[in-house]
Formats: structure tokens, sequence, C-alpha cells
């Protein structure tokens, strides 16, 4: 696993990698929000 993430550093340079947030949308239903981690998403957030 040392040299995949060694891999992964390199491929990434010296920028702080971060995951995208994940955040909410409005599910088909009210009790049941979807969740999502596309970083780019473009669809409206649900604010908690
Ligand atoms: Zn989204």
């Amino acid at each position: 696993m040392t040299k995949l993430l060694n891999a992964i550093r390199r491929t990434f340079g010296d920028a702080p990698y971060s995951e995208p947030t994940p955040h909410f949308h409005q599910g088909t239903s009210d009790s049941f929000p979807e969740v999502c981690f596309e970083g780019g998403c473009s669809r409206p957030h649900l604010h908690a």
C-alpha cells in the first residue's frame, strides 16, 4: 500500500489532496435526504 500511496502523492504533486466534501440533496422523500459525493455537482444542495 505504501508504494501506491507514494504513487498517488507523486501524481498529485505537492498540492494537498482533499476529498470532495459530501453534501446532501433533497431526496425523493423529505425523510431521506440523498447524499452526494460529487465535487462539481450543480444540483441545489440541501442545507440542514
Ligand atoms: Zn451533489
